[in-house]
């Protein structure tokens, strides 16, 4: 069984909080500390001692950075927090998988939202799945997510807060042990990869996403590679060679399908930009290489992609792209009429992918339990909700 280690609170954050820094780029951070009176001439240095204590050491109080005057501390403590997200729940699914649900504040207008993250401990390694947008506008037929309603983006400071929680919770800030100045090491980590596979397009998120994997994969903070960062995208083409050029990291596609006209009914972004031209913009992908290929990522819908002759299509497709194929396992949700392919079959077209030379991984479906898997995001948190309001409407009814 899953644990749930904290209790859903009742009463959301309704009071708007001040601005974080966590997600703030280093310009932002220089403005943040002239506000409170840094002149400009010591504000380089300072930048680089907050980004010091926010990323290598993971602080979560003004009092911790003990480099850092104590009036200036006091000053910063009174206009800004650092920022972190509040832990709704937290589940440890039987196999290592957690899963959080995250409240951030809000802060200046928007009302406070709840989003998912998703961390997978494997051998070697351990990947967080992080979201981009509370919700999706893209309505992808077979995910869960797509059916939510509301939808915003989420900011550089709600993306970056994600991975900042998670290493807390995790224990995964080396620098908090190591010497002043000492860089976060880059092996041993709990969160050695990031991928951007949570709710939501991170295209359509693109410049809060830029900024929040710049902070991820800042060498002066928390340093992760490039290597190890992948976005997925359903395929919004005119941003893909932006994400190349000015992100740099992994690209993964959710093709999931070898014709338009299926295409069209699972991905309905496929309708604007159709399969060719998709395919056209991964070729041109800048950075592209054998040791840099593009993942694809293809669900397995009983009777809708999976034949053999889908396969030998899928092959075809993709000659001369370096590529790599993820197979996933349809992780079914509730009120959903798609079913997984039956392993045997899984099993018969990763063959066919595999003699045409491609790696063609199965994903393990992973958290099954905790509803972790992959566009299963969501129904947790609105069975949370409905718990809430009966808990609430119990109450209620008790203080009658
Ligand atoms: N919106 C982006 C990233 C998030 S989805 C995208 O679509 O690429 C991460 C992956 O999970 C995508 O490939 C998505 O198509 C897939 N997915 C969505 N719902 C799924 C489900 N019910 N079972 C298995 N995979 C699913
Ligand atoms: Fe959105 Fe991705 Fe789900 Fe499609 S698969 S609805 S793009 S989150």
């Amino acid at each position: 069984m899953s644990a749930i280690l904290n209790a859903p609170s009742l009463s959301p954050s309704s009071v708007p909080s001040k601005p974080a820094l966590v997600g703030m780029s280093r310009a932002e951070l220089g403005d943040a500390l002239g506000t409170v009176g840094v002149p400009e001439g010591q504000r380089k240095m300072r930048v680089a001692q907050l980004w010091h204590w926010l990323y290598v050491r993971g602080a979560t109080d003004f009092d911790a950075m003990t480099n850092v005057a104590k009036d200036l501390r006091a000053r910063l403590a009174g206009q800004f927090v650092i920022g972190r997200p509040e832990i709704v729940t937290e589940q440890i699914s039987e196999d290592g998988t957690r899963k959080w649900l995250f409240r951030f504040p809000s802060r200046g207008a928007g009302r406070p939202v709840e989003i998912e993250t998703v961390y997978i401990p494997e051998e070697g390694r351990g990947t967080l799945c992080i979201s981009s947008q509370v919700g999706c506008t893209l309505s992808c037929t077979f995910c869960h997510t797509g059916t939510q309603k509301l939808v915003r983006n989420l900011t550089s400071e709600e993306i970056v807060g994600q991975l900042m929680l998670a290493r807390d919770r995790l224990g995964d800030h080396p620098g908090q042990v190591a010497r002043e100045g000492a860089a976060v090491p880059s092996t041993g980590r709990l969160v050695s990869n990031i991928v951007m596979m949570g709710m939501g397009e991170p295209l359509y998120n693109f410049d809060n996403v830029k900024q929040a994997l710049a902070i991820a994969g800042d060498g002066d903070g928390i340093g992760l590679s490039r290597r190890r960062i992948t976005l997925s995208t359903s395929g919004v083409v005119p941003m893909i060679p932006r994400t190349g050029e000015e992100m740099g990291v992994m690209l993964a596609i959710s093709l999931h399908a070898v014709t338009d006209e299926t295409r069209d009914r699972l991905v309905p972004l496929n309708k604007k930009y159709p399969i060719a031209e998709l395919l056209a913009a991964c070729r041109a992908y800048p950075g592209l290489s054998n040791a840099r290929r593009i993942t694809f990522e293809y669900v397995m819908l009983k009777g809708v992609n999976d034949s053999l002759a889908d396969a030998r299509q899928l092959v075809k497709l993709l000659s001369g792209i370096p590529a790599k194929i993820n197979l996933i396992p349809f992780n079914p949700w509730p009120g959903t009429d798609y079913e997984c392919s039956d392993w045997e079959q899984i099993e018969r077209f990763a063959d066919v992918v595999n003699r045409a030379g491609y790696a063609s991984p199965i994903r393990t479906p992973r958290g099954r339990d905790i509803l972790a898997a992959c566009g299963q995001l969501k129904s947790e948190s609105e069975r949370i909700r409905i718990r809430e309001r009966m808990a609430m409407e119990a109450m209620i009814a008790g203080a009658d």
